[in-house]
């Protein structure tokens, strides 16, 4: 019995998904990211349907942990790598790749006495100013791994764009530029793209892309949807009316009392609210599907409620679905209402919400 709100998730739209990132780079190896509890979706759950992926990424030991002990046999690559000698500890034990992005990691990985046990990514900062190390240190970095012991050979090298969510962006063709005029001549695995320097930056394919967002149907663009970048959405998130009652002209609704009723209309209240993911703040207005058909959010996200109008539906009644995002209504919709971005909803769904695999 579901009570309250629940996620639906499409697990064939995972591998249309997956098919799509194929046919956009086919010459390419794929590292499915399910960082984040799979983006939201459940990390044991995506990569069991994701089984025909050459590699997963994670962002954190523990997650890569999770994985193996539930019997994943692909490499996994560790995106934030180990920041203490225990983690690099637990890295081996578990069969974990790393990435490598600072000196204090080298110096630890330098110590190290067994042969050849860990697979490593250098990461390259090339603009992004995150994780990295800069193209000046590059050559010398990958020296000194390479005469490093326990570092397996080859060693595969990396970047990540910071912008190619923007067409023809300036940064983005810098660090594409940049990563390919240092690594040239290293005959070993390299990486660039994410989501979208997949789908819009060619240059970016290289030897690994390592899809996220994409995985989930979800666009990496601002201004357009997965579905119309022939991406199926994955999650639909779902709950139903619990009360429909009158609301006179002049009346106030909900905390804060902020949403006065100009108009006397019929409000529609739905399970869901913040402590189910459902974003605070979401604008009025924010499209709700009641019954297959949009009705406005109106006055304030509470932890379990909102509220909706129903004026165009006078005869809803308690028990009758509600939609908030999914198939046919975008989450990019959605999240640009919230005034945020798709990966935050999807990642922020909580504990309560049931999930219902089809
Ligand atoms: C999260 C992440 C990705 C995937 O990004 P998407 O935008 O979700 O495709 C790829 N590479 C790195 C290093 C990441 O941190």
């Amino acid at each position: 019995m579901i009570v309250g709100a629940y996620a639906v998730l499409r697990l064939d739209a995972v591998r249309h998904n997956l098919a799509k990132v194929r046919a956009l780079a086919p010459a390419a190896k794929v590292m499915a990211v399910i960082k984040a509890n799979g983006y939201g979706h459940g990390l044991l759950r995506i990569a069991r349907v994701l089984a025909d992926v050459d590699a997963f990424a994670v962002a954190r030991v523990d997650e890569g942990i999770r994985l193996r002990e539930a019997g994943c046999t692909h490499p996994i690559s560790v995106l934030e790598g180990f920041t203490t000698v225990d983690a690099l500890d637990t890295m081996l034990r578990y069969q974990l790749d790393t990435v490598v992005h600072c000196f204090e990691q080298l110096a630890i990985l330098q110590n190290r006495p067994e042969q050849a046990q860990l697979s490593v990514w250098l990461k390259i900062d090339t603009g992004m100013n995150r994780l990295g190390f800069k193209a000046s240190d590059f050559a010398s970095v990958y020296q000194a791994l390479q005469q490093c012991v326990i570092v397996k050979s080859p060693i595969g090298l990396m970047t990540h764009l910071a912008s190619a969510d923007e067409a023809d962006d300036d940064l983005t063709c810098r660090q594409i530029h940049l990563f390919n005029e240092i690594t040239n001549g290293y005959s070993v695995p390299r990486s660039i793209a994410n989501s979208a320097g997949l789908m819009a930056w060619q240059e970016a394919l290289s030897d690994w892309v390592r899809p996220g967002v994409m995985l989930y149907g979800i666009s990496p663009f601002p201004d357009r949807t997965g579905r119309s970048l022939g991406l199926q959405p994955v999650m639909s998130l779902q709950s139903h009316l619990i009360a429909v009652k009158p609301i006179g002209k002049g009346e106030t609704l909900g905390y804060g009392g902020s949403w006065r009723c100009e108009k006397s209309t019929t409000v529609g209240v739905v399970a869901i609210g913040y402590g189910d993911g459902y974003p605070r703040y979401a604008k009025v207005g924010t499209p709700v599907l009641v019954n297959g058909q949009r009705v406005p959010l109106i006055g304030r996200v509470s932890m379990d409620m909102i509220t909706v109008d129903l004026a165009s539906q006078p005869h809803a009644k308690p028990g009758d679905p509600v939609m908030l995002w999914g198939n046919e209504l975008p989450v990019e919709e959605i999240a640009d209402c919230a005034n945020t971005i798709p990966y935050t909803l999807v990642c922020g769904i909580t504990q309560r919400v049931q999930f219902i695999e089809v």
